[in-house]
């Protein structure tokens, strides 16, 4: 991009702004300081903003709006018609509240002088306390069903039914509009941050100061005005990655690993023993793991694959190649019930080819649990399967040549950590938690990526249904005809914020309250975090062998559980969980060749929060992961998207992965240019690592 070109894209900055001008000396302590020093925060907002993940000035000033309001015109309230979104503006001239079933409707009739229309808000009853008759509001929404359906509302001055008004992210305690108040009331802090970039780099890549675009992205006066403010942001985060990265890169170059040379005869054995032929996404990832197996520099190759694709075919393919090489193999997987599940899918295979195959797990009787470890440490055991566990350090390996990393998100950066230091194995790193090819680059930088796109060919997609909650019966109706017909079920109880304790009673109350109502014919088992592995090993083996026809579940049974001849979920409060986590619960359908369904039960649409809609509508759209991941990006952002959390590199807030694919070129050259230089960016890439070990992510 030339000079001139980038002068333009970002010439909304060039203007003065409409915000006072914020210069002075930056003071970027006062970023940190707690969120209740802004006026209007107490204790009970200061919490509902923390789940939020917002809990500093910083945090606040970090947050993206989501989108901003169109521009829309404003009208009088005789001329009113059409359902394009207008502005109206007028006096109060009476309040009321009803309710209908459940929702709560509040109406304010506004006159303007030339008409009134009743203007209404839905499930916001305190609002039946803030407008009072004689108060001047202003208004921004559509005529509805019910008159003026309001989308935004000042009362008295305010910003929020203003042109590109920011929208956040927000949440059912919290409103957007609150958020938006304490924005504006920390905007002023926008000078307190330290620019990092050099004045030359950005003037070079015309870029805006670090205040001015935090002020443009909060309160711009044009869409072209927040664009230039977001993409300076996001320079500021890809550059640093970038930097980051180059480091990581350098520091596992130095690190050696042993060759394992070609597939072997066990390879060849492993191929003929397994039930099918695999799917070309399979050979391909195989073929890429080899070309890194064959090499001194340790694999680090992080393979993706939505659930039921078949990627422990691959991982296990992994392990076999450690061992016909006379070393050792590690699978590790996040939790015990996964570890299990994942000794058992593979136990059988190593016996019939004589590899020695064992599960460490801490329901081990001290003794065997010794045992297993001094077989790891003679070498005697060839294949490991366990948790983190596995990686303390009191656990040797004779010689540890590959390890398998289930889940990789979920392991905690010390797990990571541990895993390497001392040793340098090659490391396959999976996740069925699809992350857009672009953000792989990004953020795991130099990790190789292989991708099972497609799950083998016999499978088919399964139909996701949104109930609402009114119409549950008909979800369990569904659920007992499939039932009848030989078919087993999930039913997910609530996701609710609660111990795990509390959780696992509620999961129990609703399994029983199941037993005497719906599911009065059936066999119902109920699994939560608060059974003993032996239990819970017992209930999984039944469910499998069909001695159970429902699992009322939490959230345990997430990953990894295989029961081919469970074709129907049914998931309750469906838009408590976040669209990864749903994607991954429905995941346990669909891994036969019977047609199968997902039943999404929730409050009724108007009742929920728009970004709530919108995961419950994605999932009914697509069962495609990566596509889920892409929209699940856009609604919250690269920063929160699962796999990032723990990568130390979760301050991705701006950049957009996806649009952003110049800016990360420029940020890239940018980070080339600048090397290992020491100055200010340097200690912003160590505090943004801070935490991490390079090499346990490189
Ligand atoms: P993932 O770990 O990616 O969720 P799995 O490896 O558990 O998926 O595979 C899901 C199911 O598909 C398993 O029952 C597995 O045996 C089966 N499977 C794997 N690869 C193939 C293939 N190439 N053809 C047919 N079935 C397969
Ligand atoms: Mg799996």
């Amino acid at each position: 991009m030339t000079a001139s070109r980038r002068q333009t894209v970002f010439a909304g900055l060039d203007r003065p702004q409409a915000w006072p001008a914020l210069r002075g000396r930056p003071h970027p302590e006062r970023l940190d300081a707690s969120l209740d020093t802004l006026p209007g925060v107490g204790p009970t907002i200061k919490r509902r903003l923390a789940k939020l993940g917002l809990e500093t000035v910083r945090d606040l000033l970090e947050h993206r709006p989501r989108r901003y309001e169109d521009p829309a015109r404003e009208v009088a309230i005789a001329a009113l018609g059409g359902d394009e979104e207008v502005v109206i503006a007028g006096e109060i001239i009476n309040v009321s509240s009803r309710r209908r079933g459940r929702l709560t409707i509040v109406t304010a009739r506004v006159d303007d002088g030339t008409a009134s229309v009743g203007a209404t808000w839905f499930n916001q009853p305190w609002l039946a306390d803030q407008l009072r008759v004689g108060v001047r509001v202003r208004l921004r929404g559509r005529p509805g069903r019910y008159g003026f359906d309001v989308r935004a509302y000042d009362v008295g001055d305010g910003e929020a039914t203003a042109d590109f008004a920011p929208v956040y992210p927000a949440s059912e305690e919290i409103t957007p509009k609150k958020i938006r108040e304490l924005v504006l009331a920390a905007l002023p802090h926008a000078r307190d941050y330290f620019d990092p970039l050099p004045a030359e780099l950005r003037a070079g890549e015309g870029l805006p100061l670090k205040a001015d675009a935090l002020v443009a992205v909060h309160h711009p006066r044009s869409l072209g005005e927040a664009e230039a403010g977001r993409s300076r942001l996001a320079f500021d985060e890809l550059l640093l990655l970038q930097i980051g990265i180059a480091r990581r890169v350098a520091e596992r170059e130095r690190t050696v690993a042993p060759s394992l040379g070609e597939p072997g005869d066990l390879i060849a054995r492993y191929r003929r023993a397994l039930p099918f032929a695999l799917t070309p996404y399979q050979e391909q990832a195989i073929r890429e793991l080899d070309g890194d197996l064959a090499r001194t520099i340790p694999m680090q190759r992080l393979l993706q694959g939505d659930v039921g694709s078949g990627k422990t075919v691959v991982a296990l393919y992994a392990l076999l190649r450690a061992v016909e090489n006379g070393r050792q193999g590690a699978l590790m997987a996040p939790t015990e019930t996964l570890a299990e599940q994942h000794f058992f899918t593979i136990a059988d295979l190593c016996l019939e080819l004589g590899v020695t195959c064992e599960l460490l797990t801490s329901a081990l009787p001290a003794r065997e649990h010794a045992a297993v470890r001094a077989r790891f440490r003679s070498g005697e055991a060839q294949i490991a399967v366990g948790t983190h566990a596995l990686i303390q350090q009191e656990v040797e390996f004779a010689d540890l040549a590959v390890a398998v990393v289930d889940e990789q998100h979920r392991f905690g950066v010390e797990q990571r950590k541990a895993l390497v230091e001392g040793r340098s194995p090659h490391v396959l790193h999976m996740t069925a938690t699809p992350i857009p090819r672009t953000l792989a680059l990004t953020v795991y930088g130099d990790l190789a990526v292989s991708e099972i796109a497609k799950p083998p060919a016999s499978r088919k997609p399964v139909v996701t249904r949104w109930i609402p909650e009114e119409r549950a019966s008909e979800a369990y109706t569904r659920l007992t005809r499939l039932l009848r017909e030989g078919r087993q079920a999930y039913v997910v109880c609530p996701l609710v914020e609660a111990s795990e304790t509390t959780l696992a009673r509620a999961a129990e109350e609703e399994a029983e309250r199941l037993r005497r109502a719906e599911l009065r014919e059936f066999r119902v088992g109920c699994a939560h975090g608060r059974l003993k592995p032996a239990e819970r090993r017992d209930l999984m083996a039944r469910f499998k062998a069909g001695d159970l026809d429902v699992l009322v579940a939490t959230t345990v049974i997430e990953v990894g559980v295989d029961v081919p001849n469970a074709t129907v979920m049914i998931v309750q409060e469906a838009d408590r969980f976040g669209l990864a986590q749903l994607h991954q619960l429905r995941g346990r359908v669909g891994r036969g060749a019977e047609q199968s369904y997902c039943l999404l039960v929730s409050r009724a649409k108007e009742e929920l929060t728009e970004s709530a809609q919108a995961r419950l509508q994605a999932l009914v759209d697509t069962t495609d992961g990566f596509e889920l991941a892409e929209r699940d990006l856009d609604l919250r952002g690269g920063g929160h998207l699962l796999g990032t959390r723990q990568s130390g590199l979760s301050d991705l807030r701006f950049a957009h992965i996806r649009r952003d694919r110049a800016l990360l070129e420029r940020a890239r050259a940018a980070a080339a240019a600048i090397g290992t230089e020491p100055g200010p960016l340097q200690d912003e890439v160590d505090e943004l690592f801070a935490g991490t070990d390079p090499a346990a992510l490189a």
